[in-house]
């Protein structure tokens, strides 16, 4: 048994804390605020296989086989189910290239379909069908609670044996050549130390500064920080958006139904750079922005009350596909889920506690494609459609 420490509270550090403990490994999981306080609280609870390349689409296929279980496994109620996603097209050629990803997608034995408005009516009764011309749904792909799912997986992770630490921040690592031996952490002002076998580096959005106190390059894995919003709608009657239904045309907007209370919940890709990694000030033109959209979408919104606004990040690379590997002889990362993580999570987290454990995994994640080294050499993968 070896120690291994985990950098970051999200479902990322989360999920594979647990994944860890379950191969029976030692595991202390840092997170210096809250857990799930960093992009996981904040994200739209969206979930889908639909992608447009190979390696993302058969992880998430897996992904997704596995939070069918989830709520047996961690015996804890997460709010999964199978809504759906529908893409809607606004022009002929983007019917042409829901077809091909529709082709790409069943290859792999992702039942999406293309639709007419009629049919996305019954799914969407209150779509406005007018401005489209096809959809891409998917049945299988769906939603889950991101607070429930977060909590699931760090009580079963306690429960067998994760040392989780809240409020404490990694401030630095002892390194000898190319090995982490210990981390460096404060907690409530005071500053202590830890020896470790293994470290992964989940911090998303503050990955690249993990990086440089392990002695890495801040930009090897250049992951930025893109301010990304959401307004929520007071509660609806259930049944109205359950899927999340987007145009890709009109700047990635999005509704989804909430699956616990019934609000819409409305996204785009207005986005700002974050100012800085604290920046979490919710902007006007997001409003604006969002609600032209979403009524486009959805005309009876146009009398719905706003009950929320918020912000957090999409933590982005070049290409909009994670980090997941690698970086020295016993220090990892996984970060740089844009708008991704939280669907990604059970898969990549069973993957990355075997990766770290065994050196190889069962699960279906392309090593090479997410390889945190492809960016020093240039070799950006095809971009991943970025929203939730
Ligand atoms: C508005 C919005 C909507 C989204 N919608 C979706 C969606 O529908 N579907 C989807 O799959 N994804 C979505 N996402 C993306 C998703 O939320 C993230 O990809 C996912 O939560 C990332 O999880 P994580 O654990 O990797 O990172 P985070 O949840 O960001 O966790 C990283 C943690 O590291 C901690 N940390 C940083 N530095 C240190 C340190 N020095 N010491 C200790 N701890 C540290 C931080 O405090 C933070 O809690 C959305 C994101 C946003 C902002």
């Amino acid at each position: 048994m070896s120690k291994i420490a985990i950098i970051g509270g999200g479902i990322t550090g989360v999920a594979t804390a647990y994944e860890l403990a379950k191969l029976g490994e030692e595991v202390v999981i840092f997170e210096k605020n809250y857990f799930g306080s960093g992009s996981t609280f904040r994200c739209a609870t969206g979930i889908r296989a639909q992608f447009t390349d190979e390696a993302n689409i058969r992880l998430m296929k897996y992904s997704i086989e596995r939070w069918e279980k989830l709520e047996e496994e961690l015996e804890a109620e997460i709010g999964f189910r199978h809504s759906g996603y529908l893409f809607l097209a606004t022009s002929e050629e983007e019917v042409e290239s829901f077809k091909n990803n529709i082709k790409l997608q069943n290859r792999f034995g992702v039942p999406t379909r293309l639709i007419d408005m009629d049919e996305a009516k019954e799914i969407v009764p209150i779509l406005n069908t007018e401005p489209f011309l096809a959809g891409a749904w998917n049945p299988k792909d769906g939603k889950a609670n991101p607070f429930k799912t977060l909590f699931a997986y760090l009580f079963r992770a306690k429960e067998l044996g994760v040392d989780a630490r809240e409020h404490t921040e990694v401030i630095g690592f002892e390194r000898e050549g190319d090995e982490i031996t210990a981390v460096k952490f404060r907690s409530n002002g005071k500053v202590e130390t830890v020896k470790v076998d293994a470290v992964l580096n989940a911090a998303n959005a503050w990955a690249p500064l993990i990086n440089e106190m392990a002695g890495l390059k801040r930009d090897l894995v250049p992951i930025t920080a893109y301010k990304h919003q959401l307004v929520k709608t007071e509660p609806l009657e259930r049944g109205q958006a359950e899927p999340l239904v987007c145009p890709p045309a009109w700047d990635d907007a999005y509704i989804i139904q909430d699956g616990e209370d019934g609000g819409i919940i409305c996204g785009a890709g207005i986005e700002h750079k974050a100012r800085s990694l604290n920046d979490y000030e919710p902007t006007y033109d997001f409003l604006r922005g969002v609600l032209k959209y979403a009524v486009k979408i959805a005309p009876p919104l146009r009398y719905a009350h706003i009950v929320r606004q918020w912000a957090g990040f999409y933590a982005k690379t070049p290409d909009k596909n994670p980090a997941i590997g690698k970086l020295l002889d016993n220090f990892y990362i996984a970060a740089g889920f844009s708008g991704h993580g939280f669907m990604m999570a059970p898969a990549v987290g069973e993957a990355m506690a075997e990766f770290m454990t065994k050196g190889r995994s069962r699960v279906p994640l392309d090593w090479e494609w997410y390889d945190p080294y492809r960016f020093e050499r240039g070799e950006l993968r095809t971009s991943a459609f970025q929203i939730g």
